[in-house]
């Protein structure tokens, strides 16, 4: 898939050549002639990245992206602004207006390219993250409202390897100045150990090494597992775009050239860690959604919409495998008696510490599930009968020969359960039809005098194998 890149220019050749350039790269090309048409056009057609001129009659390039940022629809839209001006000044007003990149005219392709893939990636990503907000938010659980903006930059934690003493000195002041904490490394192999070990918000890589190159931290950071996720700025030395272009595609998310510009740095770094810091507030809070759906709040056990979405992978797996997966299913025998004789809230302390006891009672990578009720499932990939059985007789005598010390009663009580075990990996049978039969076990348990384990063994068919108590 193409990404949709605006050019905004009152030049009409310096459209088109702009135009050509990228659409032989294979981007897909609108163009805007003034201020006012761009921000129409970024309204309506929503583009992945706005390429924007300063100087324009009307309304200019930086009131053009502010009021991109402004707007919630469209605040998280990457802006470049490629302008003749090169002076320092006009750059860090552009980044203060919310310009992610500036280029100067004319403008280096390569360079050009680079920044265009990677912060439409960078947009790719972030969509996708507010997407999943936006699904969370539907279910009513926790959308946050916060926004890039919104996000505080100060007190950031900051990683940096840079050999040139002035040039440090000059990162160093500008963490400082916005209460952040800079570690610093001497060597590409200290700095990994640092980024393996602490946690940071940034890393600031020099390009200008003397004895190393500095992309192939860049290309360690983002090969582990830990420091994927961290923002990387380069700073580089003018007129070396391709290595900055290498490192971009390496993964690399924004570059200053030297000589650093404190102003320039600052605003460089207080857009990376907003940005991380908006990332992961939605990531923690996507997870925290996901663990609300799928988990039941009394327990902490998984709960049924969790069993439905995976029961059916693991059996597919068994499938494929030829190992079964063996499920049990256990209630609380006259349950309504604990409730009806020492309230609801004992009840409920019972249930915690049944659900304790099963997940104390299985291995890791089984799973423990509340169905609903005192109603319980435990699921066990490459378990046969025999030992399915094993771990429910276990569990049974777990909760029944042990008595409950309950907090708020003063004496002890005694709970069973009854339990039905189905052994799965059948052709054709599906997850619900496992439990089903798990089910019609545990019942017949119940029947034949509550406080024990019955084996399913029904066939297929429906014919009723010989019932197998164990207890
Ligand atoms: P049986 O041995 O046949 O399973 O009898 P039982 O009394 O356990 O079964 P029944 O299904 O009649 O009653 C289940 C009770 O569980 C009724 C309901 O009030 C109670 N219950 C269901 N969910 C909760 C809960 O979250 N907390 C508490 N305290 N009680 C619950
Ligand atoms: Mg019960
Ligand atoms: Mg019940």
């Amino acid at each position: 898939m193409s990404a949709r890149v605006l050019i905004v220019d009152d030049v009409m050749p310096n459209v088109k050549l702009l135009a050509a350039k990228l659409t032989r790269e294979y981007f897909d090309v609108i163009t805007a002639y003034n201020g006012s048409q761009a921000l129409e056009l970024v309204a309506k057609d929503s583009p992945d990245i706005v390429l924007l001129d300063i100087m324009m009659p009307g309304m200019d390039g930086f009131e053009v992206c502010q009021k991109i940022r402004a707007n919630p629809a469209t605040m998280h839209i990457p802006v470049v602004m490629v302008t003749a001006l090169s002076d320092i000044t006009d750059r860090v007003r552009g980044l203060e207006s919310g310009a992610d990149d500036f280029l100067t005219k004319p403008v280096n392709d390569i360079a050009l390219f680079a920044r265009v893939r990677s912060l439409v990636r960078l947009k790719m990503i972030m969509d996708e993250w507010r997407l999943r907000e936006s699904t969370s938010g539907q279910f009513g659980m926790l959308a946050t409202g916060a926004t890039v903006l919104s996000e505080s930059a100060r007190h950031a934690r900051v990683l940096v390897l840079e050999d040139s003493p002035l040039d440090l000195d000059k990162i160093c002041d500008t963490v400082e100045r916005n209460g952040g904490l800079l570690t610093a490394a001497a060597t590409s192999a200290e700095a990994l150990d640092h980024a393996l070990a602490e946690e940071f918000e940034l890393v600031i890589v020099s390009l200008t090494l003397l004895n190393e190159d500095g992309l192939r931290l860049c290309s360690h950071l983002r090969s582990h597992e830990r420091t994927r996720q961290v923002p990387i700025l380069l700073v580089v030395d003018e007129g070396d775009m391709n290595r900055v272009a290498k490192g971009l595609e390496l993964g690399a998310n924004d570059y200053i050239i030297k000589p650093i510009d404190r102003n320039e740095l600052h605003a460089r770094l207080r857009t990376q860690i907003r940005r991380k810091r908006y990332q992961d507030r939605l990531r923690a809070n996507y997870e925290q959604s996901l663990s609300l759906a799928l988990t039941d709040p009394l327990t902490g056990l998984f709960n049924r919409r969790y069993v439905s979405a995976h029961l059916p992978r693991l059996l597919d797996r068994s499938a494929d495998s030829h190992k079964p997966v063996s499920v049990f299913m256990f209630d609380i025998d006259h349950f309504k008696q604990v409730n009806d004789t020492y309230g609801h809230d004992i009840g409920d302390e019972v249930l915690r510490e049944v659900a304790a006891r099963a997940r104390r009672n299985v291995r890791n990578f089984d799973l423990v599930a509340r169905l609903g009720g005192e109603e319980f499932v435990v699921i066990m990939p490459d378990t046969d009968a025999e030992s399915a059985t094993a771990v429910a007789e276990r569990l049974r005598r777990r909760i029944g020969d042990i008595a409950f010390e309950i907090a708020k009663l003063n004496h002890a009580l005694t709970i069973t359960v009854s339990i039905g075990v189905a052994v799965g990996g059948r052709i054709g049978e599906t997850a619900e039809a496992l439990i089903k039969r798990a089910d019609e076990s545990m019942y017949q348990a119940k029947g034949s005098g509550r406080n024990r384990v019955i084996l399913n063994t029904r066939d297929l068919q429906g014919a009723a194998a010989p019932i197998v108590p164990t207890a």
